[in-house]
Formats: C-alpha cells, structure tokens, sequence
C-alpha cells in the first residue's frame, strides 16, 4: 500500500466520513494549448466549440432531469440554469468564435482571451450579484475547455471497492452532480469557502468535503488512499491500515445514529418532565438555512454576520447586508433570529494589510470595540438590520461586551439609525430586542450591567473559556488546558443562567457546547432552556433532552457544581451522564 502518511487540513464545509481513492480533476485552464488555425480550417475549428457547447448543454439538461427526481436543492438547479444560460451568451461562444476567425487561433486559446475579456469587464461591476457571478464564468469555460481537450471523462472503475475521492482546484456544480452515480464519497479542492458551489453540492447531496486544502491538488496522486473527516476538515493521507479500520466504524457509527436521529425532526422539543426548551442554530451565510430547515430548528440563535467579509477586502454596503439579513428573517417565517452585529478583529480579522498591529488581538479592538471605534460602519449595520427587520422577528446581539458604557453607546447609535430611517420614510419594526453575549468573565461575575438595558443575554463559551482559563482558542500548544469542565468556567455559566432566571432575563447558550450532546444535561440541570449550536447537532442534542428528567437532574447539578477537585467533578459528569442512551 501507498506512500507516507500525511495530514492536509481545509475548510470543514460538509460533514460526514468517507474512504476512498483519489481521482484527480484536471485543472483545464492551466493545460491549455496556444496553436494557429489554417484558413480553410477556420468555420471547423468554430464547429468544434459549438460542439463542446451542445454537449455540456445537453449533459446539463440531463442532470436537471436527474436532480428534479432527487432531493437536491433549488439553489442547485438555479445554478444549473446559469450555465446553461450562459453557453447561450453570444458574448461566449460566438465572441470566441469571431477570434478565431479574426486571429487564426485554436477555440482552447480564442476561449480563455474571451475568458479575460469577460472578467475584465466584470471587476468593474458594482453590483455584488453580479460580481459573484464570475465564479460562474470561470466555471463555464473551464467545462467547456476539459470538453474540448477531452480531459471531461469520469474516473476510471477501481481495481479495489473502494470509491472516488475527487480531488480537484476547484469544482464547478455541473463537475460535481456529473459525478452522480459514479460512486464519488467526497470532495477535496484547494480553493473555496463555506459558500463555494463545492461546499453548497456537496452538503446537499450530503457529501463530506473539505475544501481551502490549497495544495490538495499537487500533494495528491491519482489512487492516494485518503480518508475525509468532513466535520474536522481534515483529510488523512495514505493512512495506516489501523487508522482505516478506526473510521470505518465511526462511519458506520455515524450512519447508524443519523438515520435514527432523522426521525425526531418533527416531535415536540419538551424533556421528560414536560419543560419545553428551545433548540436554535448557529448560522454564518444563509447557505446553512437549508440544514435548519432540515432538523426544523425553533430559530436562528446566533448568525456570524463577520462572515459578510469572508473573500474580500471591501466592507458590504447597507444595502448587501440589507439583503442578506432580510434573506434569513424571510427564510425563518416569523421565527426569532438573533443576528450578532460585526465580530471583527481578533482571530476574524479582515484587514491583513492593516498598518496597526495588535499585540494581542484577542484582547484587542475585537467585536463591539471595534464596532464603537467606527461608529459610521456600526451604524450602517445598525441600519441595515433595522430595515430588514420588518421581515421577521429580528433579535439584535452585541459580542463581547464588558462595560455597560458599550451598551449605552450602541443604544445611542441605534437612536440614531431609527432617527434617520424614520425621517427617509424606511420602515423597521418597533420591538427589536437587544442581547448582549457573555463571553468575558467581567460580564458573568458582573450581570447587573444587563439589567434595564437589554432584553436577552446568550453566552458564548468559546471566548469565556479562552479568557477565563487565559487559553488562546487558536493555539494548539494550549489546547490541552482548554477544560469546558473546570470549575471557574461552570460556575461563570451556571451563575449566568440563575441571574437570568431570577431577573426574568432569557439566556441561551450559542458556544460550541451548546452541540455537545454529552452537555445537554449538566446545562438543563444548571436551568438552561435555550440552546444554539450547528444544525448538524440539534438532533443529537434533541435526543438528549428527549430523556432528561429535570428534577432529577438539578439537584445533582447543584452538587457537582460544588466540586473543586478535578477528578471528583469529572466522575459526578460521568456519572450524570451515565443513565444515556447512546448518541
Ligand atoms: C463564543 O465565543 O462562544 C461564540 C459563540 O462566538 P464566536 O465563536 O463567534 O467567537
Ligand atoms: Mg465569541
């Protein structure tokens, strides 16, 4: 069996484990030939592109017949009919078909001149729409040139059982459902982000993939055995025999419990002892709206709205964050959703050319700092979500607060937006809640600063476990010491949860934890009722919650949460844990 063993790690943008072999797509816009035409050979070599044009206009047509039998999705079939629109274009095929007859040169080469034509014209689009659209020309030439080089085959059969990793620079949709019934398990591209046509296909046709892997394409070699671990975003290289058998049975594990958890979609999110909880999702881009519709989530608890800056230097305008807040309150039907206003700086930075450095970020100009430094760019925001607001029901949340003078100054702002809306006539809605989330220790030890000013707290265990056990979420030599389970972090929780109960102000919890099944029930016990996570996790937590007895459970949380020594509390976990069925 194969070569060295490696680790390449990406974006983890479509969960799942799969085991297979790599099948290399070629890269077509880096393999093409420059050669002249003979005169007489001018209308054939026209003939030829027209030709690779039918073909992929036909195979289109035809995976839109395969997919409207299936359950993928409208975005793809939109996607679909993009392209296919596209190879309509006179400024594609027939453009490059004049070059070829002006200039004498091969349809390869008079494609990729019209490529750069195109783009040209497309970087002075101001239009975001638009502008996001020359992915899609890219896309469409690149499947027009492996047609036209011959290089659009589907992978040879393998001399093993195993399936297809494909593993390419990147994926068009058409590449990608082309692959159907090809006994394709994942995808691995050296570029794309969470909203890149791979990630989209790939999650719904619930595929793992892991893409950003940047040199997949050079490190890889046709027939590599590489395992996906979509949720991690990491793909193991040539692994060892054991390593194999190990996620082999995960794999299994993982279909087993997914198919089981499935069914609880639908049944009412109430504990045993008849205490209704919430179960909302944590979003980025409004692509994952289709996972919470999925597991039929009770809203959006938490939506990354930084993510707006994800692949680009400039700052989204009103109008695009506009747009895209309105998208999610419309998709959600009148349930809450709590957008997060801006956290940037620290680890989510988005300036890497900015002159000023941080000497440490985390503790730096981040979220509503940074937000209050620059009141203009806040306060477009802050405008934004109020005009989208009358789609659904907006709940506003401000990150990494410590100081009531925070809160104070974006009310202000937030004044003023209404003041200025109100005076061009835009609409927004009057009751907009305003939440705070508590991810600095000073605001756990310190709750009375919410009171009067904001309606909801939420609390973001990433950062109040990274600033109370002073443990940099981002460094892995520290990684170890980042303990859920310590003392200090539960004690910051669960006193949270008792000032909200006691002062009649909701809190949810939207960290990583709030996923964590084998956590559910130590948070019921400590009175939690709302919590926010990755759809991918709300049916395992669902199922948790589903077997919990709440008047069981308190009284022994309030007894662990007694426990100073490490051993003794970790045992009371298990042991509260213990009576579990299995995920
Ligand atoms: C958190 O800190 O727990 C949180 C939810 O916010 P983020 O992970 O975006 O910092
Ligand atoms: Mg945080």
């Amino acid at each position: 069996m194969g070569g060295i063993s490696f680790a390449l790690h990406g974006l983890a943008v479509s969960s799942g484990i799969a085991i297979g072999r790599v099948h290399l797509v070629s890269h077509a816009l880096l393999e093409v030939s420059h050669y002249e035409i003979p005169e007489n050979r001018v209308e054939d070599e026209c003939a030829r592109l027209r030709a690779a044009a039918a073909a992929i206009k036909a195979e289109l047509a035809a995976l839109k017949a395969t997919t409207a039998a299936s359950q993928a999705s409208a975005e793809l079939n939109a996607f679909l009919d993009l392209q296919a629109m596209m190879l309509e274009d006179p400024l594609l095929i027939e453009a490059a078909c004049d070059r070829i007859r002006q200039q004498h040169i091969n349809a390869e080469w008079a494609l990729t001149q019209q490529l750069d034509t195109l783009l040209e014209q497309f970087d002075t689009i101001e239009d975001p729409y638009l502008r996001e659209r020359r992915a899609d020309v890219i896309q469409i030439v690149e499947r027009l040139l492996k047609e036209l080089l011959g290089l659009a085959r589907p992978p040879k059969p393998r001399r093993d059982d195993l399936p297809t990793i494909v593993v390419a620079h990147d994926l068009s949709p058409a590449d990608t459902i082309g692959f159907r019934g090809q006994h394709i398990a994942g995808f691995l591209t050296d570029v794309g982000g969470p909203t890149s046509h791979t990630a989209i296909v790939a999650r719904s046709l619930q595929l793992p993939a892991v893409v950003g892997v940047r040199l997949a394409r050079q490190l890889l070699e046709e027939d590599d055995l590489v395992i996906i671990d979509g949720a991690r975003g990491v793909a193991i290289v040539n692994p060892h025999p054991s390593i194999v058998e190990e996620y082999r049975l995960r794999k299994a594990e993982l279909e087993i419990s997914r198919t089981r958890l499935a069914r609880l979609k639908d049944a009412p999110t109430v504990t045993l002892d008849g205490t209704p909880i919430e179960l909302l999702c944590n979003i980025e881009t409004p692509s994952d709206l289709e996972l919470v519709q999925r597991v039929n989530a009770d809203g959006i608890g938490l939506y990354r709205t930084e993510f707006l800056f994800l692949d680009r230097l400039d700052r989204p305008s009103e109008d695009e964050q506009y747009e895209a807040y309105r998208d999610v309150l419309k998709s959600m039907k009148g349930k809450p959703v709590t957008i997060r206003t801006f956290d940037l700086g620290g680890d989510k930075d988005f300036e890497p050319n900015t002159s000023r450095v941080q000497p440490n970020p985390a503790l730096g100009l981040r979220a509503i700092r940074y937000c209050l430094a620059e009141p203009t760019f806040f306060l477009t925001q802050l405008r934004a979500l109020l005009r989208a607001s009358v789609h659904g029901k907006l709940k506003i949340l401000l990150p990494m607060v410590a100081h009531a003078h925070e809160i104070d100054q974006t009310l202000q702002l937030l004044a003023r937006a209404k003041e200025q809306l109100q005076r061009e006539g835009k609409k927004f809605a009057e009751d907009v809640e305003l939440g705070a989330m508590v991810e600095i220790p000073a605001a756990a030890l310190a709750p009375g600063i919410f009171l009067k000013r904001v309606q909801f707290l939420s609390i973001g265990t990433n950062d109040l476990i990274q600033y109370t056990l002073a443990i940099d979420r981002q460094d892995d030599a520290v990684a170890d010491l980042y303990d859920p389970l310590h003392p200090a972090v539960l004690r910051l929780i669960a006193g949270t949860i008792q000032f909200g109960a006691k002062n009649g102000l909701p809190v949810s919890l939207c960290g990583e934890l709030a996923g964590h099944a084998e956590y559910t029930w130590l948070f019921l016990g400590m009175g939690l009722r709302q919590f926010s996570m990755h759809p991918e996790r709300v049916l395992g937590v669902k199922q948790r919650l589903l077997h919990a007895d709440i008047n069981e459970l308190t009284p022994k949380v309030q007894r662990l949460l007694k426990l100073d020594e490490p051993a003794r509390l970790r045992e009371a976990f298990e042991k509260l844990n213990a009576a579990l069925p299995a995920a």
